[in-house]
């Protein structure tokens, strides 16, 4: 059911105008202030004949311009495509071609891709920030409202499991994602949540938008420097972040004993699995961790595991968030029991209605207003969620079932290991067999790295070969390629 809200950022301006509403590197802007500038730009992005419900794609890399820009598209309507800066041009026009994408706001740095993307797609019309800023505002009336059902952000999947999908993010997405984790986390006044994650993925535009809905103050950062995070969280800068595990083992190596200022209260820790070495560092140190499990579909997080419950459920991504609903579905169609594992399906108001052009996935992945994530986990007997691995990534042993996810987590238990993937390998005997790929930081054998594993892990979970290699492939958004780890022993 459509509804329709008032313009948020108009909105913010008219109810706190004087809170700040965005720091980046020294420099500030309030709410009233950053209405203006997005108006303003959108004044100037609707004079190069930009039309309501059109698309927009944006290649910006994270400062205050980005975060300007981002409002500015909202205030006239237009759909935004967020490209992952890490693609490709092939890839960048392929999802601009997807999309139907009618101009391309880029930056200067990044003018060679903007040449390759012409050569592919010589009518897409493309400018920069600056050529925007040197033109002349267009009289557009700014809307009033946001309705819920329009499309706000395109974002594509990360393509882990396969090709990325466009998926369809409407304001009511973005809203309700807002209000489930505010439900969760609660606001307050002193609330600054730091921003070193992409505003191209859901993890940070997810953190733009509690902004404006909250009224709460985001500190954007250009990139990610652990020595930088770990200063400003000691100086009580920042009570709120979202990490991925990779950042949270950067910051940790750099944070030696120190401690963090008592005003930041929760480390958001999402976007794939959290090794247990990591979570049992962050528990030894005080850090308030806070596990969550989310996608792009969810436009950001949809369970979380609240703080009183951390120590006791390690290792759980927690319960679902106030307005959305979580079950297991086992082999048969059925709802798992309690500690059966099956795959993850989630509902909320939060969850996308589909994806852009893709029928088939839209037809296998939606019923009744559920979406099957494609990850498989379990509920324990409280209702906490486990995710175990994606369906895709499954290995099956003579019968039994193995996670990736589980072993890589030991190999990175292991002081010489830098790295780890694994994936099931065809085997005559027992179908499939779990093998190791692995990245070291110093010299140790295939024996010594089973025997770890033996100590550790069922016998037939253990890696029946330990591959030496250099790099693992990860895509555009660091995650492991599992499809493509054979291709390192061709
Ligand atoms: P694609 O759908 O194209 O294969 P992707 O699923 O990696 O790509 P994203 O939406 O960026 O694209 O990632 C969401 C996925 O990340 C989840 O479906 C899940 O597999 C994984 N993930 C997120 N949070 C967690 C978590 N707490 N534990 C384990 N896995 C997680
Ligand atoms: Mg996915």
């Amino acid at each position: 059911m459509e509804q329709r809200l008032p313009n948020w950022l108009k909105q913010r301006a008219y109810l706190t105008p004087n809170r700040k509403a965005v720091i980046f590197q020294g420099k500030s802007l309030t709410f009233e202030e950053l209405y203006n500038e997005a108006v303003l730009t959108a004044k100037k992005i609707s004079s190069l004949s930009i039309r309501e419900e059109d698309t927009a794609a944006i290649l910006l890399s994270n400062h205050m311009d980005t975060f300007i820009t981002i409002h500015a598209l909202q205030q006239l309507n237009v759909r935004t495509v967020f490209l992952n800066l890490r693609l490709t041009p092939p890839e960048l026009a392929w999802q601009l071609k997807d999309a139907g994408v009618n101009l391309l706001i880029t930056e200067t740095q990044f003018m060679s891709k903007k040449d390759e993307i012409h050569s592919i797609l010589p009518n897409l019309h493309v400018k920069t920030l600056e050529e925007i800023s040197s033109s002349n505002p267009d009289e557009v009336s700014i809307r009033d409202e946001f309705s819920t059902q329009d499309v706000c952000s395109i974002m594509y999947t990360s393509g882990t499991t396969g090709n990325p999908k466009g998926v369809l993010q409407s304001y009511g997405n973005h809203w309700w994602s807002a209000i489930g984790s505010s439900l969760n986390l609660g606001i307050r006044d002193n609330d600054v949540w730091g921003c070193a994650v992409p505003l191209f993925h859901i993890s940070g535009l997810s953190i733009l938008m509690r902004g404006v809905i909250y009224g709460m103050t985001v500190m954007l950062y250009p990139q990610f420097e652990p020595n930088e995070m770990n200063t400003h969280l000691k100086q009580g800068r920042l009570t709120i972040i979202s990490v991925v595990s990779a950042m949270l083992q950067r910051m940790l190596n750099d944070l030696n004993e120190e401690r963090y200022h008592p005003s930041f209260r929760c480390m958001l820790l999402g976007g794939g699995p959290a090794p247990l070495p990591i979570l049992q560092a962050c528990m030894d140190q005080n850090i308030p961790v806070f596990q969550t499990y989310g996608m792009t579909e969810t436009s950001s997080q949809i369970v979380t595991l609240a703080p009183e419950d951390s120590l006791r459920k390690v290792g759980s991504a927690g319960k679902p968030l106030f307005p959305c609903q979580l079950k297991i579905e086992n082999s048969d169609g059925g709802q798992a029991l309690p500690m059966e594992a099956g795959e993850i399906i989630v509902k909320g108001p939060n969850v996308t209605s589909g994806y852009l052009k893709r029928e088939d996935a839209n037809r296998t992945s939606f019923t009744d207003g559920w979406f099957k994530t494609g990850d498989i986990g379990y509920l324990d007997e409280e209702g906490f969620l486990f995710v175990l691995d994606r369906r895709s990534d499954l290995i099956i042993s003579g019968g039994e079932n193995i996670y990736p996810a589980e072993i890589e987590s030991v190999l990175l238990s292991h002081p010489s290991i830098a790295d780890a993937g694994v994936k099931g390998m065809h085997d005559p005997d027992w179908g499939e067999v779990p093998f190791a790929f692995v990245v070291i930081k110093e010299a140790v054998t295939e024996m010594d790295i089973i025997r770890f594993c033996m100590d550790r892990l069922a016998k037939y979970k253990v890696p029946k070969k330990v591959h030496f290699v250099s790099e693992l492939p990860r895509n555009a958004s660091n995650k492991l390629l599992r499809r493509e780890l054979p291709l390192l022993i061709e």
